[in-house]
């Protein structure tokens, strides 16, 4: 059985099956709130996420092994529908595998003379570090300097999040939102930094809780040193 595959958000619709869609309360930023099922939607907007039910019940299976080896009982009551929710949380948190940052840029270009900085500064960054698939997160300062074109602006969050949400280190990360932005735009110059708080650092008392890691890579005309300098100026 296949369901739809795609995050989509805010859209009313079914699946294009004649079935009705599956309206759920997942909110991401609140996994602890996932899957309330109250049934309780507003007639104006309806959040919709769909999942691949496969998928779904194959990672089920899975995390119902983990609770059982960590020693838990997965059939207590506060424990029965977890298997689904981690499923479900899981493929939302690496929707970013099924989306093409170079294709969401692309098709947002537009011909433009200006030639100063762009900066889009404290984006707001989730992901999982591939080591632990903990969380980590923080925020994200991209600038470019175009050369003839420049991107929607809501066009560098989403980049920033496609690549988020997916299995990652940081300093590939950084490096990833640079190169998408580079080859497609063609800008003179890009530059990332990234300043993210890794919670298998924090969690496991590998450092301070309060440690947080900073990440930069640039291209092109922020290689030199007072178009860097500004750039760190504005990001402050
Ligand atoms: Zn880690």
């Amino acid at each position: 059985m296949s369901e739809q595959s795609n995050i989509d958000f805010g859209a009313v619709g079914g699946d294009g099956h004649g079935t009705p869609p599956a309206i759920s309360t997942n909110h991401p930023a609140h996994p602890h709130l996932d899957d309330d099922d109250d049934g309780i939607t507003s007639a104006r907007y309806r959040r919709i996420d769909s999942y691949d039910a496969s998928s779904t019940a194959a990672i089920a299976a899975n995390v119902r092994s983990i609770l059982t080896h960590i020693g838990e009982d997965p059939e207590r009551e506060g424990l029965v529908k977890t298997p689904e929710r981690v499923a479900k949380a899981h493929q939302y948190l690496t929707h970013g595998y099924t989306l093409d940052p170079r294709d969401i840029l692309s098709k947002a270009l537009f011909k433009e003379e200006y030639d100063e900085m762009i900066l889009v500064k404290d984006i707001e960054l989730y992901s999982l570090c591939e080591h632990h698939m903990v969380p980590f997160f923080g925020k994200a300062h991209v600038a470019y300097i175009p050369d003839g074109q420049i991107v929607g602006l809501s066009k560098i969050p989403r980049v920033v999040d496609v690549f988020s949400r997916r299995l990652q280190v940081q300093e590939r990360l950084t490096m990833q939102i640079r190169d998408a932005i580079n080859e497609v735009l063609q800008p003179k110059g890009v530059a990332v930094v990234i300043e993210a708080t890794h919670m298998c650092m924090v969690m496991r008392g590998v450092q301070k809780q309060h440690s947080s890691t900073t990440t930069s890579a640039v291209t092109g005309a922020f290689e030199d040193e007072r178009t860097r300098a500004e750039f760190m100026r504005l990001i402050g």
